[in-house]
């Protein structure tokens, strides 16, 4: 009996350092297989007497059903224990909060053009877009800058060939739509404008313009005035007063710039307008018969009014910025200030 009994202590030391199913197969294996200790000991049978075997065959019996028993408890115990590991692994708390992704955000000058845009849309105007690159034709002789006419100096241009050019202002749109269109015309043109300027804290190289233009019978400057309050009260919630001063623009008669009273200190005088209490916002003026005329429209019979407004400016104005080259630096830090959403 010693044989099984000790068999049966080395199988319990065994159970001690199983920590899978997987290593409990490899205990069946070593005590029950064909090779097995448990086996073994059946071989033994013959060198007892009659008497001594059936007793000796009954403990090794016993012995097996033991340890199948043992082990088929023990893998189903554990079976149970490394399903809820997996289980624990795999559980997903549904009370976790979602992660977030970062979204894109338009660029403020992107968002402020859109705010633009709408106000005129509401009033009225339809969107017209222009090429980048532009014929000297449109963006200067069709507009009364004649070849040799001193004016062009006030716009220092990108020449990207004999007669090709960065256009220099929106105004390159006012022809081609007149060309295509009859009166009643009311268009806004927004695009980028490129001039061959040293980059200042106030000037750059390119900037953004939105350009006006309404061709009716009988549109009056009172018209282009009224037209303006409203569209400042649209675009900034308030009533704005505009002013007028008298400019020169070759393409329009009489031409002027206009001013609005101080959105930020409302004409009491800030640094922001420079303790005037007036920020210069625009230029504007009534068609010049000339332009009419190249656009194949009659100045006798019709008339019309054209503004262009830097948006950078508007910008710069509504926020209180006071570098134009922030806009185009992609310092995260400063656009992330204008992310609304
Ligand atoms: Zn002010």
């Amino acid at each position: 009996m010693k044989p099984i009994q000790d068999l049966l202590k080395a199988f319990q030391d065994d159970l001690n350092h199983v920590k899978s199913t997987r290593e409990l197969e490899g205990l069946r294996v070593k005590y029950l297989g064909k090779k097995g200790p448990v086996q073994e000991l059946m071989k033994h049978l013959k060198d007892l007497t009659p008497e001594e075997r059936p007793q000796f065959g009954n403990a090794v019996n016993e012995l097996k059903k033991t340890i199948e028993e043992t082990l088929t408890n023990l893998t189903d115990r554990l079976i149970h224990e490394e399903e809820k590991i997996t289980l624990e692994k795999e559980r997903i708390d549904i009370t976790e909060p979602g992660r977030t992704h970062s979204l894109g955000a338009k660029h403020i000058l992107t968002a402020f053009m859109d705010e633009i845009l709408e106000v005129m849309i509401s009033m009225g105007f339809s969107v017209q877009y222009g090429p980048d690159i532009e014929t000297d034709y449109y963006n200067f002789e069709a507009l009364n800058f004649a070849p040799d006419h001193p004016a062009r100096d006030m716009q220092d241009t990108f020449y990207v060939g004999p007669d090709l050019l960065l256009k220099t202002h929106t105004s390159n749109v006012q022809m081609r739509v007149m060309e295509k269109e009859k009166p009643p015309i009311r268009i806004a043109s927004p695009g980028r404008a490129f001039r061959n300027e040293t980059i200042t804290a106030r000037s750059h190289v390119f900037f953004h313009q939105v350009e006006a233009l309404y061709i009716d019978k009988g549109v009056s400057f009172k018209d282009l005035l009224s037209t303006l309050e409203l569209f400042f009260f649209k675009l900034f919630h308030k009533k704005l007063e505009v002013r007028f001063r008298p400019s020169y623009f070759p393409f329009v008669e009489p031409g002027m710039e206009a001013d609005v009273r101080c959105i930020i200190c409302e004409g009491k005088g800030c640094n922001i307008c420079k303790y005037t209490g007036w920020l210069e916002v625009l230029g504007a003026g009534m068609v010049h018969p000339n332009a009419l005329k190249a656009g194949g429209i009659d100045p006798e019979i019709y008339s019309g009014y054209a503004w262009g407004m830097g948006l950078e400016r508007l910008v710069m104005i509504k926020h209180g910025i006071t570098d134009i080259r922030l806009f185009t630096e992609n310092n995260m830090k400063f656009l992330r200030q204008f992310v609304s959403v």
